[in-house]
Protein backbone atom coordinates (compact mmCIF):
# COMPACT_ATOMS: atom_id res chain seq x y z
CA UNK A 1 0.00 0.00 0.00
CA UNK A 2 1.35 3.45 -1.04
CA UNK A 3 1.75 6.23 1.36
CA UNK A 4 -1.20 8.29 0.25
CA UNK A 5 -3.70 5.33 1.42
CA UNK A 6 -5.02 4.56 4.57
CA UNK A 7 -6.83 1.73 6.39
CA UNK A 8 -9.90 2.90 8.62
CA UNK A 9 -12.65 1.15 11.26
CA UNK A 10 -16.38 2.11 10.68
CA UNK A 11 -16.80 6.05 10.54
CA UNK A 12 -20.32 5.36 12.29
CA UNK A 13 -19.68 2.51 14.58
CA UNK A 14 -16.06 1.84 14.32
CA UNK A 15 -16.17 -1.57 13.77
CA UNK A 16 -13.32 -3.25 12.30
CA UNK A 17 -15.11 -6.00 10.27
CA UNK A 18 -16.41 -5.41 6.56
CA UNK A 19 -17.48 -7.50 3.55
CA UNK A 20 -16.52 -6.01 -0.19
CA UNK A 21 -19.41 -4.40 -1.66
CA UNK A 22 -18.35 -2.66 -4.89
CA UNK A 23 -15.30 -1.82 -6.95
CA UNK A 24 -14.30 0.80 -9.03
CA UNK A 25 -11.53 2.89 -10.69
CA UNK A 26 -9.68 0.62 -8.35
CA UNK A 27 -10.55 1.35 -5.04
CA UNK A 28 -12.80 -0.73 -2.97
CA UNK A 29 -16.30 -0.03 -1.29
CA UNK A 30 -16.72 -2.02 1.80
CA UNK A 31 -20.03 -2.78 4.17
CA UNK A 32 -19.61 -2.65 7.68
CA UNK A 33 -20.44 -5.74 9.49
CA UNK A 34 -21.95 -4.42 12.49
CA UNK A 35 -24.62 -1.73 11.05
CA UNK A 36 -24.41 -1.93 7.22
CA UNK A 37 -22.49 1.47 6.91
CA UNK A 38 -20.56 1.54 3.54
CA UNK A 39 -17.26 2.90 3.07
CA UNK A 40 -14.01 3.47 1.22
CA UNK A 41 -11.22 0.90 2.56
CA UNK A 42 -8.44 1.32 2.49
CA UNK A 43 -9.52 5.32 1.57
CA UNK A 44 -7.12 8.01 0.25
CA UNK A 45 -5.40 10.27 3.23
CA UNK A 46 -6.70 13.08 3.99
CA UNK A 47 -3.01 14.87 2.57
CA UNK A 48 -3.54 13.81 -0.70
CA UNK A 49 -7.11 14.83 -0.82
CA UNK A 50 -6.58 18.02 0.23
CA UNK A 51 -4.65 18.39 -2.79
CA UNK A 52 -7.55 17.19 -4.71
CA UNK A 53 -10.04 19.61 -3.80
CA UNK A 54 -7.82 22.55 -4.33
CA UNK A 55 -6.74 21.10 -7.74
CA UNK A 56 -10.16 19.52 -9.25
CA UNK A 57 -8.09 15.74 -9.78
CA UNK A 58 -7.36 13.34 -7.90
CA UNK A 59 -4.05 10.99 -7.97
CA UNK A 60 -5.03 8.71 -10.79
CA UNK A 61 -6.47 11.17 -12.51
CA UNK A 62 -10.58 11.32 -11.90
CA UNK A 63 -11.75 14.21 -12.48
CA UNK A 64 -13.84 15.79 -9.59
CA UNK A 65 -14.76 19.38 -10.83
CA UNK A 66 -18.33 18.78 -12.15
CA UNK A 67 -20.36 21.82 -13.93
CA UNK A 68 -23.07 24.26 -13.77
CA UNK A 69 -26.23 22.40 -14.25
CA UNK A 70 -29.20 24.74 -14.69
CA UNK A 71 -32.10 22.67 -13.96
CA UNK A 72 -30.22 21.56 -10.39
CA UNK A 73 -31.90 25.50 -9.68
CA UNK A 74 -35.50 24.27 -10.27
CA UNK A 75 -35.44 21.27 -8.55
CA UNK A 76 -33.95 22.40 -5.68
CA UNK A 77 -36.46 25.23 -5.39
CA UNK A 78 -39.38 22.66 -5.69
CA UNK A 79 -38.13 21.14 -2.94
CA UNK A 80 -37.50 23.80 -0.68
CA UNK A 81 -41.09 25.10 -1.55
CA UNK A 82 -42.06 22.08 0.25
CA UNK A 83 -39.63 21.73 2.96
CA UNK A 84 -39.47 25.33 4.15
CA UNK A 85 -43.36 26.82 3.71
CA UNK A 86 -42.97 28.66 7.14
CA UNK A 87 -39.85 30.51 5.87
CA UNK A 88 -40.83 31.85 2.06
CA UNK A 89 -44.97 32.15 2.91
CA UNK A 90 -44.37 34.97 5.89
CA UNK A 91 -41.34 35.94 3.80
CA UNK A 92 -39.22 36.20 6.67
CA UNK A 93 -35.67 37.97 6.90
CA UNK A 94 -33.11 34.90 7.13
CA UNK A 95 -29.51 34.07 6.63
CA UNK A 96 -28.48 31.33 4.77
CA UNK A 97 -24.97 29.52 4.11
CA UNK A 98 -24.77 26.75 1.98
CA UNK A 99 -21.49 24.41 2.44
CA UNK A 100 -19.78 23.19 -0.41
CA UNK A 101 -21.68 25.51 -2.86
CA UNK A 102 -20.35 24.60 -5.49
CA UNK A 103 -21.61 26.47 -8.77
CA UNK A 104 -24.09 28.26 -6.64
CA UNK A 105 -27.22 26.33 -8.06
CA UNK A 106 -28.33 26.01 -4.36
CA UNK A 107 -28.31 29.37 -3.61
CA UNK A 108 -29.70 30.87 -6.10
CA UNK A 109 -32.88 28.40 -5.49
CA UNK A 110 -32.49 30.01 -1.88
CA UNK A 111 -32.50 33.62 -3.29
CA UNK A 112 -35.35 33.01 -5.83
CA UNK A 113 -37.79 32.23 -2.84
CA UNK A 114 -36.49 33.91 0.43
CA UNK A 115 -36.95 37.71 1.60
CA UNK A 116 -34.89 40.41 -0.82
CA UNK A 117 -33.13 41.43 2.62
CA UNK A 118 -31.70 38.19 3.32
CA UNK A 119 -28.21 37.25 3.20
CA UNK A 120 -27.77 33.66 0.91
CA UNK A 121 -23.75 33.06 1.01
CA UNK A 122 -22.02 29.96 0.02
CA UNK A 123 -18.85 28.59 1.21
CA UNK A 124 -16.53 26.38 -1.27
CA UNK A 125 -12.97 25.04 -1.58
CA UNK A 126 -12.51 24.85 -5.50
CA UNK A 127 -11.47 27.98 -7.16
CA UNK A 128 -12.83 27.19 -10.40
CA UNK A 129 -16.87 26.69 -8.76
CA UNK A 130 -15.62 29.86 -6.51
CA UNK A 131 -14.69 31.66 -9.79
CA UNK A 132 -17.48 30.95 -11.62
CA UNK A 133 -20.52 31.61 -8.54
CA UNK A 134 -18.56 35.06 -8.22
CA UNK A 135 -19.31 35.81 -11.95
CA UNK A 136 -22.95 35.05 -11.40
CA UNK A 137 -23.24 37.34 -8.62
CA UNK A 138 -23.08 34.89 -6.15
CA UNK A 139 -21.47 36.21 -2.35
CA UNK A 140 -18.96 33.09 -1.98
CA UNK A 141 -16.07 32.08 0.51
CA UNK A 142 -13.46 30.46 -1.26
CA UNK A 143 -12.41 27.39 2.16
CA UNK A 144 -13.62 25.68 4.55
CA UNK A 145 -15.92 26.26 7.72
CA UNK A 146 -13.37 28.48 10.27
CA UNK A 147 -13.81 30.72 13.06
CA UNK A 148 -13.95 33.77 10.62
CA UNK A 149 -17.30 32.20 9.21
CA UNK A 150 -20.26 34.07 9.91
CA UNK A 151 -23.26 32.65 11.77
CA UNK A 152 -26.29 32.25 9.83
CA UNK A 153 -29.82 31.34 10.97
CA UNK A 154 -29.58 28.20 8.29
CA UNK A 155 -26.89 26.23 6.82
CA UNK A 156 -27.23 23.71 4.07
CA UNK A 157 -24.88 20.86 2.37
CA UNK A 158 -26.03 19.38 -0.65
CA UNK A 159 -24.14 16.27 -2.00
CA UNK A 160 -21.00 16.62 0.10
CA UNK A 161 -21.69 13.46 2.88
CA UNK A 162 -19.50 11.19 1.08
CA UNK A 163 -16.91 13.64 0.39
CA UNK A 164 -16.76 13.87 4.41
CA UNK A 165 -13.48 11.78 6.18
CA UNK A 166 -15.31 12.59 9.65
CA UNK A 167 -19.65 13.50 9.71
CA UNK A 168 -19.23 13.91 13.54
CA UNK A 169 -16.76 16.85 13.46
CA UNK A 170 -18.52 18.09 10.34
CA UNK A 171 -21.90 18.83 12.33
CA UNK A 172 -19.68 19.96 15.25
CA UNK A 173 -18.75 22.31 12.94
CA UNK A 174 -22.21 23.23 11.75
CA UNK A 175 -23.60 23.63 15.15
CA UNK A 176 -21.03 26.59 15.90
CA UNK A 177 -21.91 28.43 12.52
CA UNK A 178 -25.43 28.02 13.21
CA UNK A 179 -26.83 30.52 15.51
CA UNK A 180 -29.53 29.58 18.52
CA UNK A 181 -32.11 27.29 17.01
CA UNK A 182 -30.55 27.28 14.10
CA UNK A 183 -31.45 24.82 10.96
CA UNK A 184 -29.36 22.07 8.70
CA UNK A 185 -30.69 21.07 5.27
CA UNK A 186 -28.80 17.68 4.54
CA UNK A 187 -28.92 16.10 1.49
CA UNK A 188 -27.19 13.15 0.12
CA UNK A 189 -27.89 9.69 -0.88
CA UNK A 190 -29.95 6.84 1.00
CA UNK A 191 -28.66 3.70 0.63
CA UNK A 192 -31.11 1.53 2.63
CA UNK A 193 -32.04 -1.77 1.86
CA UNK A 194 -29.14 -1.71 -1.19
CA UNK A 195 -27.83 -5.42 -0.86
CA UNK A 196 -25.51 -5.38 -3.95
CA UNK A 197 -23.70 -3.18 -6.51
CA UNK A 198 -26.13 -4.42 -9.03
CA UNK A 199 -29.05 -2.19 -7.09
CA UNK A 200 -27.18 0.93 -7.32
CA UNK A 201 -28.05 2.71 -10.67
CA UNK A 202 -24.64 4.62 -12.19
CA UNK A 203 -21.26 5.02 -11.09
CA UNK A 204 -19.97 5.56 -7.01
CA UNK A 205 -17.74 8.33 -8.28
CA UNK A 206 -14.71 6.23 -6.00
CA UNK A 207 -12.45 7.81 -4.10
CA UNK A 208 -13.83 11.38 -4.33
CA UNK A 209 -16.42 9.87 -2.54
CA UNK A 210 -15.75 7.54 0.66
CA UNK A 211 -19.06 7.08 2.22
CA UNK A 212 -22.67 6.21 1.78
CA UNK A 213 -24.91 6.41 4.87
CA UNK A 214 -28.78 5.42 4.83
CA UNK A 215 -31.38 6.75 6.60
CA UNK A 216 -31.28 5.42 9.81
CA UNK A 217 -27.36 6.35 10.07
CA UNK A 218 -28.09 9.95 9.59
CA UNK A 219 -30.76 9.87 12.00
CA UNK A 220 -28.06 8.54 14.27
CA UNK A 221 -25.08 11.09 13.50
CA UNK A 222 -27.88 14.10 13.93
CA UNK A 223 -28.85 12.33 17.64
CA UNK A 224 -25.85 12.01 18.79
CA UNK A 225 -24.48 15.63 17.74
CA UNK A 226 -27.53 17.68 19.07
CA UNK A 227 -29.58 17.74 16.34
CA UNK A 228 -33.40 17.70 16.14
CA UNK A 229 -34.73 15.92 12.57
CA UNK A 230 -37.64 18.49 11.84
CA UNK A 231 -39.11 16.40 8.85
CA UNK A 232 -37.21 14.00 5.89
CA UNK A 233 -38.08 14.22 1.94
CA UNK A 234 -36.97 11.49 -0.26
CA UNK A 235 -36.50 11.80 -4.24
CA UNK A 236 -35.83 8.94 -6.73
CA UNK A 237 -32.97 9.45 -9.07
CA UNK A 238 -33.29 6.90 -11.47
CA UNK A 239 -35.76 8.42 -14.21
CA UNK A 240 -35.68 8.16 -17.84
CA UNK A 241 -33.23 10.90 -18.21
CA UNK A 242 -30.82 9.86 -15.91
CA UNK A 243 -31.11 6.10 -17.40
CA UNK A 244 -30.34 7.68 -20.74
CA UNK A 245 -27.60 9.48 -19.53
CA UNK A 246 -26.33 6.33 -18.01
CA UNK A 247 -26.41 4.72 -21.24
CA UNK A 248 -24.48 7.50 -22.84
CA UNK A 249 -21.48 7.14 -19.94
CA UNK A 250 -21.62 3.41 -20.37
CA UNK A 251 -21.07 3.76 -24.29
CA UNK A 252 -17.57 6.69 -23.13
CA UNK A 253 -16.58 3.19 -21.24
CA UNK A 254 -17.25 4.83 -18.00
CA UNK A 255 -17.89 2.29 -14.68
CA UNK A 256 -21.30 2.84 -14.81
CA UNK A 257 -24.34 -0.04 -14.28
CA UNK A 258 -27.19 0.16 -16.94
CA UNK A 259 -30.54 -0.92 -15.18
CA UNK A 260 -34.38 -0.11 -16.46
CA UNK A 261 -35.50 3.02 -14.91
CA UNK A 262 -37.78 3.18 -11.69
CA UNK A 263 -35.94 -0.09 -10.80
CA UNK A 264 -33.46 1.41 -8.10
CA UNK A 265 -34.06 1.41 -4.59
CA UNK A 266 -31.60 4.18 -4.20
CA UNK A 267 -32.96 7.52 -2.99
CA UNK A 268 -31.74 11.12 -2.58
CA UNK A 269 -32.77 11.97 0.70
CA UNK A 270 -33.35 15.65 2.51
CA UNK A 271 -33.38 16.18 5.77
CA UNK A 272 -34.52 19.60 7.50
CA UNK A 273 -32.96 19.33 11.64
CA UNK A 274 -32.60 22.38 14.42
CA UNK A 275 -29.73 22.41 16.69
CA UNK A 276 -30.96 21.20 20.17
ZN1 LIG B 1 -20.43 0.22 11.36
Amino acid sequence: MSNTQEIISCPYCLDLKSDLFAKENGWNIVKCRSCDFLYVNPRPTQLSRLNATQYGVHEGGVDIKERYVPNKVNEYRKILNQMFPDVWKPKREISWIDIGAGYGEMIQAIRSLSNANSRIIGIEPMKEKVDFAKKNGIEIIEGFISEDTPKCDFASAINIFSHLYDFDAFLQDVRKILKEKGEFLLVTGDMANMNNRKEFPGEFGLPDHVAFASEKHLKGFFERNGFEIISIKKTRIDNFFYTFKNCIKKLLGRNTLLALPYSSCYRDIYIRAIKK
